[in-house]
């Protein structure tokens, strides 16, 4: 019984290597002998190894493939319709034939994955694109934001928001305050909520945080900024303190956070803090990253600001956090 299978299997192994020695394919003016293998397989107009793509953009899903055949003979073609699956982020696009439209309302740091089965073959390539906007497309020739609502849009001393910007979904904080000033004690809804989820995650390791200032409308922040450079000299208020329309404050996503561990001020040593530091290594959980990390100064234009917590949503504050960069090093890399 077991000779009979031996003999059967080198009789089946005989007749599938002659029949194949037979056949030839024709790939790009090169013959393959035999049966052939896809040796490799990748995108060509997607970004390759975890590559960045923008809101709005168009991607041709094409293929290129390349073949191999018993003897070593490889041959690639282009194959420009093959048949592919979001598995990740499909609320991002928008398939057309053969292509994908990057959704104009896709958020910096969400992902889409996309899978592409080869039809004659048990063959998968995958691409895993991240969203990522170019903040140069969201900004005016006097330097005023276009993206003033958006949670990923880049405020700095370069790119300001428009004077009469006020958001239109503030809320008052539910988290412990720490100055009477009602509207400092605002948010936008979104980062509101967000933050009374982390306050309450610290709350439950033992760490207990309070909140001193979040939201500052456009005259505020010019008071704040003339009463520093009044009092402390301009190269103080340029270092520690925005020019009305530059503060984050005023996009209502941005909240300078304390402990009564640093007496509830906004100083160095709150980052020493075990609830500062507990913040640092946290806060993306929940959408926020420490806006100006230490030694960042020439990039951010800020000094270290241990308790400033900006809100970008969780994709883009994981994406920021792991990579270790700032907000503006993301973006430009
Ligand atoms: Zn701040």
């Amino acid at each position: 019984m077991k000779r009979l299978f031996i003999s059967t299997l080198l009789i089946l192994t005989v007749l599938s290597s002659s029949c194949s020695s037979d056949k030839t394919t024709e790939i790009n003016g090169i013959k393959l002998k035999g049966d052939i293998d896809v040796h490799s397989a990748e995108f060509i107009d997607l970004p390759q190894d975890n590559g960045f793509v923008r809101p709005g953009e168009l991607l041709e899903i094409r293929a290129k493939v390349t073949y191999v055949d018993s003897e070593g003979t490889s041959a690639t073609e282009t194959k420009d319709s093959v048949e592919t699956n979001i598995t990740q982020g499909q609320h991002l696009v928008s398939s057309l034939d053969s292509s994908l439209r990057i959704s104009p309302d896709a958020l910096s740091g969400e992902t889409i994955t996309v899978k592409t089965s080869l039809p004659e073959e048990d063959f998968q390539i995958f691409a895993v694109l991240t969203v990522r906007k170019n903040p140069a497309d969201y900004i005016d020739p006097q330097g005023i934001i276009t993206d003033f609502e958006a949670i990923d849009s880049l405020v700095n001393k370069e790119r300001s928001l428009p004077s009469d910007y006020v958001p239109s979904d503030l809320v008052k904080l539910s988290v412990p305050t720490v100055l009477p000033n009602p509207e400092i004690n605002q948010l936008r809804k979104v980062a509101s909520d967000a933050l009374s989820e982390l306050f309450k995650a610290a709350s439950a390791e033992g760490y207990s945080l309070s909140a001193r200032s979040g939201y500052r409308s456009y005259s505020t922040q010019s008071s704040l900024y003339s009463s520093n450079v009044a009092n402390k000299g301009i190269e103080y208020a340029q270092k520690y303190s925005a020019q009305p329309g530059h503060s984050e404050h005023q996009t209502g996503l941005a909240i300078d956070i304390t402990a009564s561990s640093a007496n509830n001020q906004l100083t160095d040593s709150f980052g020493e803090t075990p609830e500062g530091m507990w913040a640092a290594k946290n806060a993306h959980l929940f959408g926020f990253i420490i806006r100006y990390p230490k030694g960042k100064d020439s990039v951010t234009g800020y000094s270290y600001e241990p308790w400033h917590l900006r809100y970008v949503g969780k994709e883009l504050a994981e994406k920021i956090f792991e990579s270790g960069l700032t907000m503006e090093e993301w973006f430009e890399n």
